[in-house]
């Protein structure tokens, strides 16, 4: 590749954006994309909002920034991290253009070409793509349908170290996981988040699924075990707008004044109109009610799903059984028409439904990718019964 920079030799294309052309034609129903329902979005008031915010504010939002973000959104991010169990100062928040921003800031941040980061595997593909990017030597631990487990994460970084190569970070996503809906189990968190400091190696917990809780039930964040070892993302693509592009981080103040330097080289600062619009959906209220009212939908989604695979899926096909969030797992029995999801894409497409292979969620091991015989299904921005038949389509080809 003449001309390129050798990072480039790791960059891939997403899986998962290929996929979504397929999802946009007519007539196929998509279990693939991870989207947002943003139908019950309270869009005159939003309208309202912006308008008010340009005639009031115009000459403030349409200029250059606080690299760190927007001070008074920061102080709201630190009240809600409280409902986790964190009590960050303000110092110690970055706001970004969402949580993918913060991944590819803490990968600049701290890894080399060929240092070691640790992640769930399966993981979130967005996460892969920005870790190959920085030349990292990606290792995957299995998850089970409680998240990770600390013990088979201590042998993990034992056995690299022994290597003698450094773990990086571990890179997590505990609630509600992309893409296996899976739940880290409260009492994992202290484990992990003692055994990665007792190792020295450092978390990066990303939670843009958290507050999707079916049952309200919030769990407390890695971050709030251990702040000085936990890198914490957040974002506010899921829960009000990922069109907006604003999240945010949490780190210790000397981190986080790297984290700022490393963001103003991408974007100067971040977006000042768009903050002002989260700024407002939180201060007036609209953030709660929104959170509660399309958890409510995506339970009632997932409910959908999981009756359409007892109904419908080949025996012997098992799936997790999500408490949030926008994705379940599948596992496809062994001796089954299909050894590889990616092989049932096409005749899944052919036959009107269209979902993401799990080979998408994990590196190539030894040649053999873990994830062949798996696929994931997102149910957050389809209709129950439209997620019925979609489930029976690919069910139809499996
Ligand atoms: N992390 C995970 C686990 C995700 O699923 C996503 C979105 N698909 C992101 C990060 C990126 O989100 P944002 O829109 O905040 O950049």
């Amino acid at each position: 590749m003449k001309h390129f920079a050798n990072r480039a030799g790791g960059f891939r294309p997403s899986a998962v954006r290929d996929v979504f052309e397929v999802a946009m034609r007519p007539g196929i129903i998509s279990l693939a994309g991870g989207n947002p329902d943003l139908d019950l979005l309270p869009l005159d008031e939003l309208g309202a909002m912006s308008a008010r915010i340009i005639e009031k504010e115009g000459l403030e939002v349409l200029q250059y920034g606080s690299g760190a973000g927007l001070e008074e959104l920061a102080e709201l991010v630190c009240e809600f991290m409280k409902s986790e169990g964190s009590s960050p100062a303000l110092e110690e928040i970055q706001m970004t253009a969402g949580s993918q921003m913060g991944l590819d800031l803490a990968t600049k941040l701290f890894v080399n070409p060929g240092d070691v980061i640790l992640a769930e595997g399966p993981t979130y593909t967005g996460a892969l793509g920005t870790f190959e990017g920085y030349e990292a030597d990606v290792r995957q631990v299995a998850l089970d349908g409680d998240g990770l487990d600390p013990a088979a994460v201590r042998e993990a970084i034992k056995a690299i170290q022994s290597e003698g190569k450094e773990v990086k970070f571990l890179y997590t996503i505990p609630n509600f996981q992309n893409p296996t809906g899976v739940t880290l189990s409260d009492d994992r968190r202290e484990e992990l988040t003692r055994i990665c400091r007792e190792l020295d190696v450092l978390i990066v917990e990303d939670n843009p699924y958290g507050q999707l809780s079916f049952d309200g039930l919030r769990h407390r964040s890695l971050h709030s075990y251990d702040p000085e070892n936990v890198l914490y993302l957040g974002s506010f693509s899921k829960v009000f707008s990922p069109g907006v592009r604003v999240g945010w981080m949490v780190a210790p103040e000397r981190v986080r004044k790297f984290l700022q330097i490393a963001g103003e080289a991408v974007t100067i600062c971040p977006s000042v109109l768009s903050q002002r619009l989260v700024l407002g959906f939180m201060a007036e209220g609209m953030w709660e009610p929104h959170t509660r009212r399309t958890a409510a939908l995506y339970k009632e989604r997932c409910e959908a799903v999981l009756a359409a695979c007892e109904k419908y899926m080949p025996e012997g096909t098992t799936w997790t059984t999500p408490s949030g969030g926008f994705f379940t797992w599948l596992t496809l029995p062994e001796g089954g028409k299909y050894a590889d999801a990616a092989d049932a894409l096409a005749p899944a497409i052919e036959n009107g439904v269209v979902f993401v292979p799990g080979s998408a969620f994990f590196e190539t091991v030894d040649g053999k990718n873990p994830g062949a015989n798996q696929l994931r299904i997102a149910f957050s921005s389809v209709e129950p019964t439209v997620l019925e038949e979609g489930v029976k389509r690919l069910a139809e080809v499996l």
